[in-house]
């Protein structure tokens, strides 16, 4: 089954993977790019995983599904859905680029030591626009804004519990 992830929107809504899959399609016919079995299935990966994954990645999970798929075409795939707008592109310091489907903003935490991506839903940065918008006399189109950090998981690893640890792992961005 593709279909088995639920999100919830700000009223608490279940939002479908499935829905979010239709309206993206959407977006699609009204700049009237077909709708080719590879699309829809790229699409309807990066909407069930949350992993922010690599060209490689997705091309590798996708092998078996689609024994006609090129690097190229998974490549290409993306390029398109990041110039619709549907897809984001990240960077975390491994010198890749991740991918992320967009149909819902948020915010990312990366781990500075093991390039991890995490979504938050919850703040929200809209006033950030404004006062933007205010300051530098944009027509303000959107924002963008990573966290960065270590990982639960690093801060096991590297035994680090509070923010004044990371000093001696060089991590705190202050001066
Ligand atoms: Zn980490
Ligand atoms: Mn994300």
């Amino acid at each position: 089954m593709w279909f088995n992830k639920g999100e919830y929107d700000k009223r608490g809504n279940r939002v479908v993977a499935e829905d979010m899959l239709t309206q993206a399609l959407q977006q699609l016919k009204d700049h009237k790019i077909r709708v080719t079995p590879q699309r829809q299935i790229i699409l309807n990966y990066l909407i069930t995983h949350h992993n922010h994954p690599s060209v490689e990645t997705i091309y590798q999970e996708l092998a078996t599904q689609l024994p006609n798929l090129s690097l190229a075409t998974v490549y290409n795939t993306l390029k398109l859905f990041v110039d619709l707008g549907i897809v984001i592109e990240l960077q975390n310091g491994d010198a890749g680029t991740h991918y992320d489907f967009f149909g819902r903003p948020h915010y990312h935490v990366v781990c500075e030591n093991c390039g991890k991506i995490t979504d938050v839903f919850e703040p929200d940065l809209r006033s950030v626009e404004a006062k933007a918008a205010e300051l530098s006399g944009y027509l303000v189109t959107g924002h963008n804004m990573e966290v960065y950090g270590l990982c639960p998981d690093c801060q096991k690893l590297l035994n680090v519990t509070k923010t004044a640890d990371l000093k001696r792992l060089k991590l705190t961005h202050s001066e």
